[in-house]
């Protein structure tokens, strides 16, 4: 008899990952604190339920997310093949109807035979072997026992500023130079970072946008947050305090010389590489609740991001994650214990598809190991091989969340211009890999 494993969070990932376990025989604990515990956001007693939007985005197979859930599919994800049995008219994107899709995952895992449902809150990391799946929400207590497990590396919010695709950068436009060059002079170096240069009109239109847009409203524990940003104010939060507040604060242009007129801009936009294959860049200092929509029309003012593509945008709400470049393999094992394994947003994987993805490959892995085989590491060019390889690569000093999105590939060998035939080979060599891997590893999928 396989030793019982016990799964903590009955949300997208524990959820997961439990069902993974049992159907391959082994016995599962599954601990959910709701209803006697309940969360800021969760609003019913089900298991997997959807916070908010009920979107998991889009069925394109050439796509981010269409990518990650065929591949999750693939790897038969119990979430996903649910999801797309409740399935709503919402054209090439899957809505899912909530209600139903929660029922039927709480329905099957309360009558799975290998699995014991335990509605109570963990407050220790238990001890065996265990899958923390307690996701951005995670107790107080849970919280604070994860810390001294991991000591500094856990966060209790985030600020997180946009991030574009270097495709979508006017590099006519925007310079890469560092601020100050070696010599201690103003900037004439090319630099790791590129900066958009604007002039005062430009400054100022786009300060007056910023103070005029909608925001988020932080709402009750959330509110609370707002006291914590004094380090990392919001833009617009910022740019109240007075109009220069910016351009003597994250837009700030001193030690850059813009090369197509020797000058010295009136205030930059400082965007720093965020991955490691230099495909993605993050708008430095700027954090924002402005919101979406919004948002992205205002960054574009900015010149040279005029066409930016996003592939995330500011936002700010409480999220417990841990730095999982510090602590995590691409096995989602704890470097430090083989048996505990973290999974979900916890684990910086961003968005409902993203944790379900991390709770599929824990319960797999986990299995695994208990039964003495090789552990999975997915492919690199498959996307959620790219995911992992992020999340457990990306600099540690500033980890973020982050959602799948093509700027997590391996570039194609050749660069392909046309962006709807990129990506197709982008998607086509993501197939490719995980059917090759799997194969190799004669991995058959439960469902
Ligand atoms: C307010 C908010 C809105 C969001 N909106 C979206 C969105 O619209 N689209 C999107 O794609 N993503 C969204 N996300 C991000 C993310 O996709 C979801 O939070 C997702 O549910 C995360 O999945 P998970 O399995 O990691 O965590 P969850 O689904 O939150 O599951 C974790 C479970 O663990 C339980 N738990 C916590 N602590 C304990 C404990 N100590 N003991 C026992 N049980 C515990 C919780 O009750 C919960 O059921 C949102 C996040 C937040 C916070």
């Amino acid at each position: 008899m396989s030793k019982t494993v016990t799964v903590v969070g009955g949300g997208l990932a524990g959820t997961e990952a439990a069902w993974q376990l049992a159907q391959r025989g082994i016995p599962v604990r599954l601990f959910e604190m709701r209803p006697a515990r309940p969360t800021p956001a969760h609003v019913t007693d089900r298991l997997a339920e959807l916070v908010c939007s009920n979107s998991m985005g889009s069925t394109l197979p050439d796509r981010a997310l269409g990518i990650l859930k065929n591949e999750m599919l693939t790897l038969g994800s119990f979430v996903i093949r649910t999801a797309f049995k409740h399935a709503l008219p919402a054209g090439q994107a899957l809505a899912v109807g909530r209600d139903e899709f929660a029922e039927e995952i709480t329905a099957r895992i309360s009558d799975h035979p290998n699995i014991e449902l335990d509605r109570q809150e963990v407050t220790v990391v238990p001890d065996g072997p265990t899958i923390l799946a307690t996701g951005p929400l995670t107790s107080d207590k849970l919280t604070h026992a994860v810390q001294s497990l991991t000591g500094r590396y856990l966060y209790f919010y985030d600020a997180m500023a946009p991030i574009v695709t270097y495709e979508g950068i006017d590099r006519k436009i925007a310079f890469r130079r560092n601020r100050w060059d070696k010599s201690g002079s103003e900037g004439t170096d090319e630099g790791d970072n590129f900066n958009c240069p604007l002039d005062q009109a430009q400054y100022e239109a786009f300060v007056d946008a910023l103070l005029a847009a909608p925001r988020i409203e932080l709402s009750g524990a959330d509110k609370e947050l707002e006291r914590y940003f004094e380090g990392c104010m919001p833009i617009e939060a910022l740019a109240q305090r007075g109009k220069d507040a910016l351009a003597f604060g994250p837009m700030r242009p001193v030690g850059l010389r813009d090369p197509s007129t020797g000058q010295r801009p009136h205030a930059v936009v400082q965007l720093r590489q965020d991955n490691v294959a230099g495909t993605l860049y993050n708008l430095v200092g700027f954090q924002t609740n402005v919101k979406w929509g919004a948002q992205a029309e205002i960054l574009r003012m900015i010149p040279g991001l005029q066409n930016a593509e996003f592939v995330r945008l500011g936002q700010m709400h409480r999220n417990t994650f841990i730095n999982s470049p510090t602590l995590l393999r691409p096995t989602l094992q704890f470097k430090q214990r083989d048996d505990l394994f973290f999974a979900g947003q916890i684990t910086g994987t961003e968005g409902y598809v993203g944790s379900a993805l991390g709770g599929l490959l824990a319960g797999i892995n986990m299995a695994r190991l208990l039964s003495d085989q090789p552990l999975m590491q997915l492919p690199r060019p498959s996307m959620s091989g790219a995911l992992f390889h992020y999340i457990t690569h990306a600099a540690a000093d500033d980890f973020q969340p982050m959602k799948a999105n093509m700027g997590l590939l391996p570039s194609l060998p050749q660069p392909v211009r046309n962006k709807r035939q990129r990506y197709a080979s982008y998607a086509a060599r993501a197939k490719q890999a995980l059917d090759t891997y799997l194969r190799q590893l004669n991995f058959t999928p439960l469902n």
